[in-house]
């Protein structure tokens, strides 16, 4: 299981304690188990569910053993080493025709409790868009180069850009992100016929799934930024959710909810803005 920490949750009277299998690392939780009315309160005007809510539902996900997710002044705070629960390429092709091997990178992304929807969507940022339940990370449907990455993935000599977890590091080997469905989480988690599974959470907090919608069949209703409402495994209640498509742009290509603009420029620990993946396009050697 992995590890949560309820350090305290400003603003709230109460604290919500969460029973997660053998985990024993919930801390600063009274031993007595206090639910208050407070916590059957409708969501802040804005929001779909009140932060313990959507904390609650949020840590019904599949995460990681190895990750941690800590709850504390309104923010979910989720560390990891940036090495993804799922088997890794021994190495990956770069642009120049080199490759190389995926190496550690710990990061802490920090989310909303109570995500919220902006007036307006705004394009996702290269790097960083949100974190998955595997340890990885997801990136936009682009290289630096404009491309999509899914559509420009090559090989050379048999050693993919991408491999099909719709996965692949920096070209430093840092930063293993996806820019599609994570097969291999997906495949994990998922049941024919049923609505997919949390796969991650984008910077804006609002939650991210495979490509199934509630009947199984891929969603015909998504918005431009491939969200919509409605129930998930973890919000039964309805919840506004982005999902992965397996057409372009197989990632999220624009926030639909509030996010802070910091992080849409690279994230904590993530590159620098506008960094990432740059060089040529696919296909310029020989
Ligand atoms: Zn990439
Ligand atoms: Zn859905």
């Amino acid at each position: 299981m992995f590890n949560v920490k309820l350090v305290f949750l400003t603003s709230l009277l109460f604290v919500v304690r969460l029973t997660l299998g053998c985990n024993d690392r919930v801390d600063n939780v009274p031993d007595d188990e206090e639910i208050s009315e407070e916590s059957m309160n409708a969501p802040t005007e804005g929001s779909f569910y009140s932060a313990e809510d959507y904390l609650s539902s949020i840590l019904l996900g599949p995460w990681a053993e190895d990750m941690d997710l800590v709850a504390a002044g309104g923010v979910l705070s989720i560390s990891d080493d940036g090495l993804p629960d799922h088997e890794l390429l021994d190495a990956y092709a770069l642009f120049d025709e080199s490759n190389i091997s995926v190496v550690s990178s710990p990061y802490t992304y920090e989310f909303p409790l109570e995500p919220v929807l902006a007036d307006e969507p705004v394009d996702t940022n290269l790097g960083t868009i949100g974190v998955a339940v595997s340890g990885g990370i997801f990136f936009n449907p682009y290289e630096g180069n404009g491309e999509i990455a899914l559509d420009g993935n090559f090989d050379i000599g048999g050693i993919p850009f991408i491999d099909t977890c719709n996965g692949h590091p920096l070209p430093t080997g840092s930063e293993y992100h996806y820019h599609g469905v994570p097969y291999c989480v997906t495949d994990e988690n998922d049941t024919d016929g049923e609505h997919s599974v949390l796969v991650g959470l984008l910077l804006d907090g609002f939650p991210l799934y495979g490509p199934q919608d509630i009947d199984g069949d891929a969603p015909v209703d998504l918005d431009r930024c491939n969200g919509h409402e409605g129930a998930t495994p973890e919000f039964p209640n309805g919840v506004y959710h982005y999902h992965l498509s397996e057409t372009a742009p197989y990632s999220i290509d624009c926030y639909a909810g509030v996010v802070d603009e910091a992080l849409t420029s690279g994230g904590m620990m993530g590159p620098p803005p506008g960094g990432g993946e740059m060089g040529p396009p696919p296909g310029g050697g020989a």
